[in-house]
């Protein structure tokens, strides 16, 4: 079944459209963080963000890039935050909430960092990495 998101882009759904090109849609969330919170995707309906070409991979963080910009001369913010989760809609998208402060967006509580844990976590990743 489409994906709420191929839905919103076969123009099914209606949206807040922000920016469209051939393989890409961005749009401002339904639920949002902040005034400005924006989802870019690409129109190609992909669950999660390491099943993409890299060519799609590299020309969507372009996109990113290039409403980040926009939304931020538009909103007068300082940051925007960016934010990958894809929980709720398996369908590859990214967040864009333009913030102020530290406070406009909600960070998880923190973990205990443990170190002997953290040791070996880094030697893992490394030797998977090499
Ligand atoms: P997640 O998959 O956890 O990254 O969250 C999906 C995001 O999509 C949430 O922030 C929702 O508010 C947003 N969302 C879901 N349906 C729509 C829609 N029809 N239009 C705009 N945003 C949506």
């Amino acid at each position: 079944m489409a994906s709420v998101f191929t839905k919103i882009v076969q123009g099914e759904i209606p949206c807040h459209k922000v920016y469209e090109d051939d393989a890409h849609l961005a749009f401002l969330d339904i639920n949002p963080i902040q005034r400005g919170h924006t989802l870019v995707i690409p129109k190609r309906e992909v669950s999660d963000f390491l099943d993409l070409e890299a060519d799609e991979y590299d020309a969507l963080w372009r996109t990113v890039r290039k409403v980040s910009s926009a939304l931020k001369d538009e909103t007068g913010c300082k940051r925007i935050v960016l934010i990958v989760v894809g929980y709720e809609v398996p369908h590859v998208h990214v967040h864009l909430v333009p913030t102020f402060e530290l406070d406009d967006y909600p960070i998880p509580p923190r973990m205990e960092l443990d170190d002997i844990d953290a040791e070996g976590l880094s030697h893992d990743l490394l030797e998977r990495l090499a």
